[in-house]
């Protein structure tokens, strides 16, 4: 199981192994060999297909920031719980006369805070999601600030109306059976400030993938967690140099990886950003390995159409309306062979795809895909939630047999 893991793993850069000349090394690979990391980008109309500033062919990835892997130190909480009090049996003296006025029994002041207008026990008290953040009550009206109460993997949940410190998982299973022999896929927030929000997009993205034709078999071998975790941000800037170009928007890949391997044991991630970084029409952006993804995408197959990236090694099929320059690699679901009529496969896939065509245009004009349309095509009017037979073969099954 280690071994099919760390092969995903190996694939997404694997951390443990990170340097700066390995880094330089895979992106140096995945610029010469033309692995395309392309912006989806669901236009407002059919025709038009926005690319911001993207060199089309380019790989896609930000410049990367210090290769020393953000490691995420866990808080050990500073809550200690209050000690049970032992009961003592009260000794009555048979001689002393019961008094007639028995006290009132008024929670004692060294028992409660006052929240605004409420009363509240020691104990309880407030969550802040934002900084999973707790104010306790600890009597004497001392509220008093603790990060990270519930421990580690836990966090606190606000709740209406009432100050009970409620405590959950970080990391809630949105798809899948849990299983570590899956691959598992962590969402990560950017932007929010509930996970209640959070958690209702992540239900898109899942509502997306059950869209797809990936099917139950292959969606059976992942596990797509949310990890609830506010408080961290990703989002490095706008137009960030690259070699040879620039990313209209880049991220801490590392630390994303870092944070879905270390929280939820994570193979890969997708962050979810709160429409707080949109550039344009850009709807997600990924390499190999994780994926960003902007709010307003989950009203097209963006998220889907990401991971066909960021997961399957898939490229673009919408045009970028250039012809690919010499020793540009079509990729797995694009062709640089033409056959002799648009419904007759590609030569690469006659044998093992008969069904498929061999239409102009995949990405680089000159390049050739096998189906009209596919999810790996442009988004808005006529975008398609279906990935064509290469995609799902050569892309999606070459990567979960490795999963169960
Ligand atoms: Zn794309």
């Amino acid at each position: 199981m280690l071994a099919k893991k760390n092969y995903l793993r190996h694939k997404s850069f694997v951390l443990d192994e990170v340097g700066a000349t390995l880094i330089t090394t895979i992106f140096t690979f995945l610029a010469a060999t033309n692995l395309v990391i392309p912006l989806f980008t669901p236009p407002t109309t059919d025709q038009t297909v926005s690319y911001e500033s993207i060199t089309p062919g380019r790989y896609l990835i930000c410049s990367m920031p210090t290769p020393t892997p953000t490691l995420i130190v866990t808080i050990i909480p500073t809550f200690t719980p209050t000690p049970t009090p032992t009961l003592l049996p009260t000794e009555i003296p048979s001689s002393t006369p019961i008094p007639s006025i028995t006290p009132t029994p008024t929670v004692s002041l060294a028992e409660t805070c006052q929240v605004g207008a409420n009363t509240i026990k020691k104990g309880e008290g407030l969550c802040d999601e934002k900084s999973n953040t707790v104010t306790v009550c600890e009597g004497n009206n001392q509220m008093v600030q603790k990060q990270n109460f519930c421990g580690q993997g836990q966090v606190c949940l606000s709740q209406a109306g009432n100050f009970q410190i409620k405590c959950n998982a970080a990391c809630q299973l949105k798809l899948g059976t849990g299983a570590r022999t899956k691959a598992d896929l962590v969402v990560l927030a950017e932007d929010f400030n509930s996970y209640s929000d959070f958690l209702r997009n992540v239900d898109k993205e899942v509502a997306a993938l059950n869209q797809t034709n990936l099917g139950a078999a292959r969606l059976g071998k992942i596990n797509l967690w949310a990890l609830l975790d506010l408080n961290q941000t990703y989002f490095l800037g706008y137009n960030c140099p690259i070699t040879g170009g620039s990313v209209v928007a880049c991220w801490d890949h590392i630390k994303a990886i870092t944070t879905a391997m270390s929280s939820c044991g994570g193979d890969t991630y997708s962050i979810l950003n709160n429409d707080t970084h949109r550039v344009g029409s850009v709807g997600g952006i990924a390499i190999w390995g994780g994926n960003y993804l902007f709010k307003f995408a989950l009203d097209f197959p963006t998220f889907p159409h990401e991971l066909g990236h960021s997961m399957a090694g898939l490229v673009d099929e919408y045009s970028f309306g250039i012809a690919a320059p010499s020793g540009a690699i079509a990729g797995i679901n694009c062709s640089e062979k033409a056959s002799q009529s648009e419904t007759t496969p590609c030569p690469k896939w006659a044998t093992r795809f008969p069904s498929v065509g061999c239409y102009k245009r995949c990405g680089y004009t000159n390049f050739y895909r096998p189906t009209i349309r596919s999810i790996m095509d442009r988004g808005g009017t006529g975008a398609v939630y279906d990935f064509n037979e290469p995609s799902l073969v050569d892309g999606w099954d070459d990567i979960l047999k490795y999963f169960q």
